[in-house]
């Protein structure tokens, strides 16, 4: 392997493409391309396996990828379309019999015990349950050989962890989903980047969510390797958008992999 194999498990905003009950050229397209799963990513080094979100599609996205090894979770946030999966990670816990290291925000820590109370409740421990192993995320954090920093992005009333990896004093990864904005203390930290992920929703505004002119706009001041678009809504048909896309710019898709 080589030091660095980014997995894109699902690249769709909250609702998925195609979107229920929709029936537009997007959601009727026949380009695999165009089907996203709820926005997730996996990191694979020698040494560890990381994954970024466990959406609602988590375990979909596990048997389609034949993934049957995770050494920590990193969340980016808690809302519902990354978190939801967090049960069907009791299924890595019972093939190794182990604890599963969750990192996050104090936020995301809170929200991830309220909402999954009985998984991190000491009194109802069963055997084939989740067995989390919470750590919150309030500074730079290592896990194996890769460095960690997370930045804070604004998404409306949420805060979102933006995610920047580097191996060796290298930035390898800059993975920036969910957020309307990404200020200035965040570019620096992304600077240089191998890969830069980006939220791109759509072309219209979204009081949450990066526009692909926006996005656009911050991975010029980045300056990355290259860019990948992600958290994408169904106006964005993958083949009729890349077409107006800049060099170094592409989509993500549900699939896809980068090594480095
Ligand atoms: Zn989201
Ligand atoms: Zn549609
Ligand atoms: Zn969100």
């Amino acid at each position: 392997m080589r030091e660095l194999e980014i997995l894109f498990l699902g690249t769709g905003t909250s609702h998925g493409v195609p979107v229920i009950g929709c029936e537009c050229a997007v959601c009727r397209s026949d380009d695999p391309r165009d089907q996203r799963l709820r926005s997730s990513i996996q990191l694979r080094t020698p040494e560890m396996v990381i994954q970024v979100d466990t959406p609602p599609d988590f375990r979909t996205q596990c048997l389609r990828e034949g993934l049957r090894h995770i050494d920590a979770v990193v969340y980016t946030h808690s809302h519902t379309d990354h978190v939801l999966g967090f049960d069907d990670l009791r299924r890595f816990c019972e093939i190794e019999d182990k604890n599963m290291p969750i990192y996050g925000s104090q936020r995301t820590i809170d929200d991830l015990r309220r909402i999954f109370a009985y998984a991190f409740s000491e009194e109802y421990r069963y055997r084939n349950y989740i067995r989390p192993e919470p750590t919150i995320v309030d500074g730079p954090f290592r896990l194996g050989e890769t460095e960690i920093v997370p930045v804070d992005l604004p998404h409306g009333r949420m805060t979102t962890t933006g995610l920047v990896f580097s191996r060796g004093g290298e930035r390898k990864l800059a993975y920036f989903t969910d957020c309307a904005e990404v200020p200035d203390a965040a570019i620096e930290a992304a600077r240089g980047a191998e890969i830069l992920v980006l939220d791109a929703l759509r072309y219209a505004d979204h009081p949450t969510h990066m526009t692909v002119d926006e996005a656009l706009a911050v991975a010029g001041r980045v300056q990355p390797g290259s860019t990948y678009f992600t958290h994408m809504c169904h106006e964005l048909g993958h083949a009729e958008t890349e077409k107006n896309l800049p060099p170094g710019v592409r989509l993500a898709y549900d699939g896809l992999r980068l090594t480095l």
